[in-house]
């Protein structure tokens, strides 16, 4: 039996020990919440995730270790694989994952284009970067925020002084230039313990409030020259970090130009429509490559969208009744602003999956998606 610790037990954990089981990988995981959602499907330890001596029961004996979470501190990570264990991806990735100037930083030297940005870590450093950068920008802490959280819009001279007032507790800083991007995009790609790489097609995120709310793949209009440069970033980043598993870029695309503006050592939400839509999902392809084992094919098997239920669930029943929609449901409580689940279409045809969204919208409560 080959055993696999995940840190982190949330909603990605799940999806990834639900694909690890059919390969006969025996799961384990680390969360600081008893109900968490990996809990039904893993053996759950539960504890907090910088806590090294709950990050050594957790992952005691397991063959490799793995994170759903970006947030599971570097230093306890190292700790364990100076104690011996295999853990992918490599706690590098992930570190510079936690801090935006260095994720920006790494792009820069990758030769991947990013919105220009500075460091900002006191008041007058704020008019500094302003002065440089222009407005409209956007202020937002290095380390720790998500959704869209931890940030601010600065358009006028009233906006610097708020935004700084909003978030100087959560200092250091970054302050970006406002992208005037046409859409977001996102490259998802698997890379195995041999170097291979498979990427899956490019996906068109929407976001609201800061929260991803759908997903569609492929994303229209995509050339093969743009999702080749998509392939390209993706590649370097995950080579730069000798990097086994799923590895997400998020990007804003600017005509034939792609901007990157993060990326996450992990599978991710707008990856979620591979479990249907592709012949491999990235829970499947993380497990496959971090196991050390070949990757699977990322073709898709049509066109596909997947909506966040966020906040609240919709009627099973209804769901289920329109074709080619499949319902994952988290085990979590609603909470407003909360990702409790997500729906995913499939179709034969951009149109047919235009036709299949309609018909789900109708069923769908009214804030989702
Ligand atoms: P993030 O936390 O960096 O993913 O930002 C959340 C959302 O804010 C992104 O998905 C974008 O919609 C928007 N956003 C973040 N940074 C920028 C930027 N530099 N320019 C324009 N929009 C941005």
């Amino acid at each position: 039996m080959s055993t696999l610790a995940i840190l982190g037990g949330g909603q990605l954990g799940r999806m990834l020990a639900l694909a690890a089981i059919p390969l006969g990988v025996e799961v384990r995981t680390l969360d600081p919440v008893a109900g968490a959602p990996a809990a039904t499907v893993s053996t759950l330890t539960v504890g907090a995730l910088d806590d090294l001596a709950a990050l050594r029961k957790a992952t005691a004996g397991a063959d490799v270790v793995t994170y759903e979470w970006e947030g599971v501190p570097a230093g306890p990570v190292r700790a364990l694989v100076a104690e011996g264990h295999a853990v992918h991806p490599s706690p590098d990735a992930l570190e510079v994952s936690q801090d935006r100037v260095d994720e920006k930083t790494t792009f820069r030297a990758l030769d991947i284009p990013v919105a220009e940005f500075e460091a900002v870590d006191d008041r007058t450093g704020l008019d500094r970067a302003l002065e440089r950068i222009g407005r409209p920008a956007i202020l937002k802490t290095r380390r720790g925020g998500y959704d869209g959280k931890g940030q601010a819009v600065i358009t006028t001279t009233a906006d610097a002084e708020r935004a700084w007032g909003e978030l100087a507790a959560g200092a250091p800083l970054i302050l970006e230039a406002m992208v005037p991007f046409d859409r977001e995009l996102s490259i998802l790609a698997a890379r195995a313990v041999d170097g291979e790489v498979r990427t899956w097609p490019l996906v068109e995120n929407d976001h609201r409030d800061g929260i991803l709310r759908v997903s569609r793949a492929p994303a229209a209009g995509v050339d093969a020259q743009l999702q080749a440069l998509a392939d390209a970033y993706v590649r370097a980043v995950l080579e730069r970090f000798d990097y086994v598993g799923v590895l997400t870029v998020e990007l804003f695309q600017c005509g034939d130009n792609l901007l990157a503006n993060e990326m996450a050592p992990r599978v991710h939400n707008s990856g979620h429509w591979t479990i249907e839509g592709s012949r491999t999902s990235q829970f499947e392809n993380h497990v496959r490559a971090v196991m050390g084992w070949p990757l699977g094919d990322t073709a898709s098997v049509g066109p596909a969208a997947m909506v966040n239920c966020i906040g609240v669930l919709p009627e099973p029943a209804a769901v289920l009744a329109v074709p080619g929609a499949s319902l994952h449901r988290y085990g979590k409580a609603p909470r407003p602003g909360r990702k409790v689940g997500h729906v995913t279409v499939v179709a034969g045809s951009p149109a047919e999956l235009d036709r299949r969204l309609t018909a789900l919208r109708t069923v769908l409560p009214a804030d989702i998606g």
